[in-house]
């Protein structure tokens, strides 16, 4: 294969997460030319490089709210066997409402394909170190590789860098986690285990609810590979064990239980259970210092489940995080800033371009409680409705040639642990492509762009951008019947009692 890359774009995107695959494959699919920049040499941002588990729902309720080119994504990556489509959850508390589990490997190869295929290019290896301006107007960007500095201009430049990085470095205002208490969200060094006896794993949840802050059967709704067919669940606790372990001496970590779910693939399990607190991540000794803390909990954490955990006593760490798992760190100003209200109360705005629906999921910023300790823990709040996510919050206040997308869009604190999960993020990733693409085709500044045009071309793309009853109460209907067929079939599951009453009256 022969790389070649043009000095000039219709649109770079900077950064290949979640959000930058969307958004460079929506700005390609309105006819603009171009280039992702990323800084590893592989697509996926934490998805891929800080080992993820699953995509968390696509969906409100049974509602499947994010679509189009995320959704094309999903089906691309399960029939190339990498995952298992959107899963139901039995109990919706602590996961969301779907889980999406996933191949890293698969999905890595999957973005990149479709990428190839759109005609984008893709420059790895490349970290952003200055952004060129003309006034306010962003027009391009150079970037450090190993052959040293390369330079490129941009008509429009989105930034899906996670931490707002060129928007920060073109002079953009931002706010650090939540601006109240300067506080962001703790990040976590995921792992997974292999060679684990899961069945036994899920004996000891179902024997043991008390031990358990939250638990899960993820239901499947419809077919995916042969190769993927497992008994899904999700749990958080083991509160007895880690109890007696910490009182041991035999376990330090920064949370007080454990969140474990299936990997994959069989006979593994994934760990999103260590907590590194009080790091910022935007600060490069403080990342590294992050780094250290969260391989000795991964540690810690491995050898605990091996000698404490009924299941475990043969398995091993199979893979770990590159990079720590960052949830939050700086939130651009744009025109508009969303709020825990506009989220919690389901606000609908006439410039909607993307649609929230998960929970507001604060992980504890100052310690290892999870949701249960009131205002000194971490928070679930659920939300009354589905709400929306208006251009403006894509937009940085005071400057041009830039669109933001993913988790540094301007939102508070608060909003951004509902729009932050790789759904709500993959759907901002796609509408940032089109009002970028848009704009880079017709010359025009995104503060200025005719939203409803926009809005056309999500519709065109498959986006949901309004709830279309129909589809709604199709989806819900569908849903019933495929848990009233897995518990059927199955003579125990992990949930609450009541929400499968509701489910069989
Ligand atoms: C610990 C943890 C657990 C999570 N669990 C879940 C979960 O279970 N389900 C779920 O759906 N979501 C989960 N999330 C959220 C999910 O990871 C994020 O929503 C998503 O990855 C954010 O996507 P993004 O594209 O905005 O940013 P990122 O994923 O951070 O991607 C940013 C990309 O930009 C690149 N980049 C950054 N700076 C530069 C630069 N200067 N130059 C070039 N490239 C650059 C990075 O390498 C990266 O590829 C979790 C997140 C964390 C941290």
């Amino acid at each position: 294969m022969n790389m070649k890359f043009k000095d000039k774009y219709d649109v770079i995107v900077v950064g290949g997460g979640p959000a930058g695959i969307m958004a460079a494959l929506a700005a390609a699919a309105v006819g603009a030319d171009t280039l992702v920049i990323e800084r590893n040499g592989f697509l996926g941002g934490a998805a891929t490089n800080s080992v993820l588990g699953p995509i968390s729902p696509f969906h409100f309720g049974d509602e499947q709210v994010i679509n189009g080119i995320p959704q094309e994504f999903m089906e691309q990556l399960i029939k190339e066997h990498g995952s298992t489509g959107h899963l139901k959850a039995l109990d919706p508390y602590g996961s969301g409402a779907y889980l999406g589990f996933y191949d890293r490997e698969k999905y890595k190869y999957v973005a990149e394909e479709m990428l190839l295929k759109a005609g984008v290019d893709i420059f790895f290896h490349a970290f952003i170190s200055e952004v060129h301006k003309t006034g306010n107007k962003i027009t391009g960007l150079t970037a450090i590789t190993k052959a040293g500095s390369r330079r490129f201009t941009a008509k429009i430049v989105v930034d899906a860098s996670g931490d707002g990085d060129t928007a920060v470095m073109a002079g953009a205002e931002y706010t650090y986690g939540n601006s109240e208490t300067g506080k962001a969200q703790p990040g976590s060094s995921m792992f997974e285990m292999a060679n684990v006896d899961t069945d036994k794993v899920y004996d000891y949840i179902y024997n043991n609810p008390e031990d358990f802050e939250w638990k899960s059967d993820l239901v499947p709704v419809r077919e995916y590979s042969d190769r993927l067919k497992q008994h899904y669940f999700v749990a958080q606790g083991f509160k007895k064990l880690v109890k007696k372990a910490v009182e041991a001496g035999e376990l330090c970590f920064g949370r007080d239980s454990v969140i474990v779910l299936n990997g994959i693939h069989p006979g593994s399990i994934h760990f999103n259970a260590t907590r590194v607190i009080g790091y910022n991540s935007a600060d490069p000794a403080e990342k590294s210092a992050s780094e250290i803390d969260g391989r000795r909990q991964i540690e810690s954490v491995s050898e605990f489940m091996v000698k404490y955990v009924p299941g475990f006593e043969n398995a091993y760490v199979s893979v770990t995080s590159n990079e720590v798992g960052v949830r939050e760190t700086r939130h651009i100003k744009g025109l508009y800033t969303l709020t825990a209200e506009d989220a919690g109360q389901g606000r609908k705005f006439e410039d909607v371009v993307s649609r929230g629906y998960f929970p507001m999921d604060i992980h504890n910023p100052d310690g290892a409680t999870g949701y249960t300790e009131g205002k000194s823990g971490g928070s679930w709040v659920d939300l009354k409705d589905t709400y929306d996510i208006p251009i403006r919050c894509l937009i940085p206040e005071k400057l041009d040639g830039m669109v933001l997308s993913g988790r540094c869009i301007s939102g508070t604190s608060e909003a951004h642990g509902s729009y932050r999960t790789q759904g709500g993020i993959m759907g901002i990733g796609q509408a940032s492509g089109v009002v970028a693409g848009l704009c880079a085709i017709k010359g025009i500044e995104p503060r200025n762009i005719n939203v409803k045009e926009v809005q056309k071309k999500l519709v065109e793309l498959g986006a949901s951008v309004w709830r279309d009853d129909a589809k709604k109460a199709r989806e819900e209907a569908h849903a019933k019947e495929c848990v009233k067929q897995y518990m059927s079939k199955r003579d125990k599951a992990i949930t609450k009692k009541d929400i499968l009453d509701s489910y069989f009256k």
